[in-house]
């Protein structure tokens, strides 16, 4: 009678979109294969599964490293990696609208969509961000940590400035296309003058609250309530540098103290920058363990004061998983999600609520077509 069981206890679960994952450069440069349980990592294929983890933007990240003539190629290598997954796992499909991520969880399949982090990745052309589009990309970060020669990064010192001209016909592009801007990592004046182009909503795929730790990656809350207006997401960055003001002064200090033996992991790993990026975020993350990490409850914080500021329609999860050395106390990895949702149950969200929160805000950008 009625549905399967099996159907029915996943449709009482809510659907979880991760607004950015890094999992792809393990997947290409360390010929990971996320089908399988890994020893290591945050993300792979049984360990979403467990954790309720049903879609996620699988992040193209460019290393600033990649030029005019490499940069392109690498996003196409990236992508290529991800749709391989697809290809060959048939327990995930490739998404770009809510819809068919809904379709893909009420299979019982996992989701996977594509965002590009950093702009320099379409080396000046308006047309590679077509074809971007058409590979399934449907947001892309305007900068990495890197500035690039139309819009400016919050990291680099050399490139903080706003939109130039070019980069105000790439928000263009990217409005009239249906792909999502994502401000992550931008500098202030290229979030105001994004703020300003754009006629569609952006996101903020992983970012948290400056108004509790002040990080240049963070956004104000003027920032947040620029994104609500909009009608956008934030996606809460779940990395404890973020969170904590107190454990990033230690952690940075730490990262000084081993930056010899972090070189030197680098230099092993010359020319593969996702392979060098998770192995010196490895042994950070090892070191880190015993600094006062925070937990859990502070990552809630930050949720909480984003829908403080920008009402409960805005906010949603951007984990960073595989992108970062160390997580909230006692999380471990994707299939610590569920003590998130019940930590957000714990301060009052109703399940409403928690939806909206860990999945259905950020479908509902994927819900208008071009
Ligand atoms: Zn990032």
């Amino acid at each position: 009678m009625g549905l399967p069981l099996g159907l029915l206890l996943m449709l009482q679960q809510p659907i979880i979109v991760d607004g950015h994952i890094d999992t792809p450069q393990r997947m290409l440069d360390m010929k990971a294969d996320i089908s399988g349980r890994l020893a290591d990592g945050h993300i792979d294929v049984p360990r979403m599964r467990e954790g309720g983890l049903t879609a996620a933007f699988f992040s193209i990240w460019v290393d600033a490293r990649y030029g005019r003539g490499s940069a392109f190629r690498r996003a196409l290598d990236l992508i290529g990696a991800v749709r391989a997954l697809a290809d060959t796992n048939g327990g995930v499909e490739l998404a770009t609208t809510a819809e068919e991520v809904r379709t893909a969880v009420g299979r019982g399949h996992i989701a996977a969509l594509m965002g590009v982090e950093g702009g320099h990745a379409i080396e000046n052309s308006l047309a590679n961000i077509d074809s971007l589009y058409r590979l399934g990309v449907r947001y892309m970060t305007l900068t990495w940590n890197n500035g690039n020669d139309w819009a400016g990064s919050s990291t680099d010192p050399k490139r903080h400035g706003g939109l130039s001209a070019f980069g105000r016909q790439v928000v263009g592009r990217m409005n009239r296309l249906g792909m999502l801007v994502d401000v992550s990592h931008v500098s202030d004046s290229t979030f105001r003058d994004v703020l300003a182009t754009t006629t569609r909503p952006v996101i903020a795929s992983h970012s948290s609250c400056r108004a509790l730790a002040h990080h240049p990656r963070n956004l104000s809350d003027e920032q947040l309530r620029a994104v609500a207006r909009n009608g956008g997401v934030v996606g809460i960055n779940f990395y404890p540098v973020f969170l904590d003001q107190h454990f990033r002064d230690q952690y940075e200090e730490m990262r000084r103290r081993l930056k010899p033996q972090s070189d030197s992991i680098r230099a092993r790993h010359r020319g593969r920058p996702g392979e060098s990026a998770f192995e010196v975020d490895n042994f950070v993350g090892q070191h880190a363990e015993s600094l006062d990490v925070p937990t859990i409850d502070r990552l809630v914080d930050h949720i909480e004061h984003a829908v403080q500021v920008m009402g409960i329609d805005h906010v949603g999860l951007g984990s960073d998983f595989d992108g970062i050395s160390v997580l909230p106390r006692p999380m471990k990895d994707a299939t610590s999600l569920p003590e998130l949702v019940r930590a957000l149950e714990a301060r009052g969200y109703s399940d409403g609520d928690v939806r909206k929160i860990v999945g259905e805000n950020f479908l509902r950008l994927l819900t208008a077509g071009p």
